[in-house]
């Protein structure tokens, strides 16, 4: 059962007293859907019309789980493996999902696109993937400013669909996009879920790999010899009857937002059996006392994965107390910001009988900072007593967010890819595991990263820019960088 929404009203202003000076209330033992609200909050969403956002809540609370607890057991499980190096993970979609991306070409693309990728990852690394899409759900964005400037006016920014619009008539917060975020997430899910029942993930298909845009001559022939690799291993394995089971005809993708907007996560949140299916997670510390008697837990059935942001994490704050109660598995941002000292005790705080893959650490740091930060980050986990405990995921795009001469946000392909090397390089010298990267994406055809093999320049970027948020790599962009971490195993 949840919170009454009332309860969570009176609870939100006793929260606005809250600082995070070390005058706060004290902590509280116990952990409920609500217990955040006690907490500072930061990119908090204040609305005017509060009787309709009481009216949101209420019907969000009543409406079905859009993930269950079988499925987030299931990617837990998988998250294990990952931890343990012996899978890898592959997260990638929008920075922010807009509701018009509800639409079956933009959803069928992004999945073929983290199916060809997945697929390129597996030949090259040799480790079954794990795919979560950045979708169904991301519709809540942090920002650094609350306002912009739009035309000489200072306005609201935007926040996302599930809070306001991208239109800047539509900028005020508007609770009836809570209950819209829920069905637009629920619609793309169900769109997922019956394109890959219907075969779209089929690896009996012959896949477009559409190479023709690689003018380098080398890479051409170095990525065409790796569609040919895996194109050969497919029809060997069809030939052979190695698909007895019909596991090539479909594959899992599951769903993933930040949980940013915690009164639509609360409202999500609830207390369910634990699947008896699945195994029995391994565990490196002692029980943290939440597997209850009764064999129920809390699920958080927005999505089967979510993360806290990097402006949301601090260790006092609302985000790290939703989060602490919840039995998915989690993801924190961790970057140049983070103190080292709270990385531990965020771990502590998050997973306390550590559960191994239950933490995702998506590290964010840039190329250019990377090599100074992110080696003391992994002695300090791989030190302590949740060793071999975590996902160490690369999160290569949000250090490297630039802006050109005319002021248009992007970022270069050659430094998410030195991000990217440079992380693998760094666990290799520690002897960690990179477990997974962390991709803004699209399948769209969009100009808003530069680099790549179209060899996109600054000039290129007005051609089709349509990201509200920040800049996707574009799926030849995408392909092309799951090619070179293939590249990289293989050496
Ligand atoms: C994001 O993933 O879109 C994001 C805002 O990232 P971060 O929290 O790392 O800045
Ligand atoms: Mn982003």
């Amino acid at each position: 059962m949840v919170d009454s929404s009332a309860s969570i009203l009176v609870q939100r202003e006793v929260a606005a007293e809250a600082t995070f000076n070390g005058s706060q209330k004290p902590k509280p033992e116990s952990w409920s859907p609500s217990s955040w609200t006690a907490k500072p909050i930061k990119q908090d969403a204040i609305y005017t019309d509060r009787k309709n956002v009481e009216k949101s809540l209420a019907k969000l609370q009543r409406l079905p789980p859009i993930v269950t607890p079988s499925e987030i057991v299931k990617l837990k499980d998988s998250l294990r493996d990952v931890a343990l190096g012996k899978a890898f993970l592959l997260q990638g979609g929008d920075c922010a999902e807009l509701f018009d991306y509800c639409e079956e070409n933009a959803i069928e693309s992004k999945i073929k696109l983290l199916l060809q990728m997945s697929l390129v990852l597996i030949w090259g690394i040799n480790k079954p993937v794990v795919r979560i899409a950045r979708m169904a759900g991301q519709y809540a964005k942090p920002r650094s400013s609350p306002t912009e400037m739009v035309n000489g006016k200072e306005i609201s920014s935007f926040r996302g669909d599930i809070l306001n619009g991208y239109d800047i008539n539509e900028r005020t917060l508007d609770p009836s996009r809570l209950v819209s975020a829920y069905f637009h997430s629920a619609a793309t899910l169900n769109f997922v879920r019956a394109s890959l029942s219907s075969g779209i993930a089929d690896l009996h298909r012959p896949l477009d790999w559409g190479l023709g845009h690689v003018q380098d001559p080398e890479l051409q022939a170095k990525y065409s010899s790796i569609v040919a690799s895996i194109t050969d291993s497919l029809r060997f394995m069809q030939t052979v009857g190695a698909d007895t089971a019909g596991q090539l005809r479909t594959v899992d993708l599951f769903t993933s937002h930040e949980g940013l907007l915690l009164e639509y996560e609360q409202s999500l949140t609830r207390r369910l059996k634990r699947p008896t299916s699945g195994t029995t997670p391994l565990t490196r510390g002692p029980a943290d006392g939440t597997a209850a008697a009764d064999g129920q837990a809390y699920y958080n059935t927005s999505a089967h994965f979510l993360w806290v942001g990097d402006r949301t994490r601090q260790i006092d704050g609302a985000h790290i107390e939703y989060f602490r109660g919840i039995e998915n598995p989690i993801g924190v941002k961790i970057g140049p910001t983070t103190a080292s000292s709270d990385i531990l005790t965020l771990l502590r705080t998050l997973n306390p009988s550590r559960e191994v893959g239950k933490i995702t650490l998506i590290t964010r740091y840039g190329a250019s900072k990377v090599r100074d930060l992110l080696p003391s980050h992994i002695r300090i986990v791989e030190g302590s007593e949740y060793t071999r405990c975590v996902v160490w995921q690369c999160d290569p795009m949000h250090g490297n967010t630039r802006s050109t001469s005319t002021g248009i946000k992007t970022r270069q392909f050659a430094d998410i890819f030195t991000e990217l090397s440079e992380t693998l390089a760094i666990h290799k010298e520690q002897g960690s595991y990179l477990g997974g990267v962390h991709l803004e994406l699209t399948g769209d055809a969009v100009t808003e990263c530069t680099g790549g093999s179209e060899g996109l320049k600054d000039a290129d970027l007005s051609l089709n820019y349509t990201s509200f948020c920040d800049p996707r790599l574009n799926e030849k962009q995408a392909l092309e960088m799951a090619f070179l971490i293939a590249g990289h195993f293989r050496g």
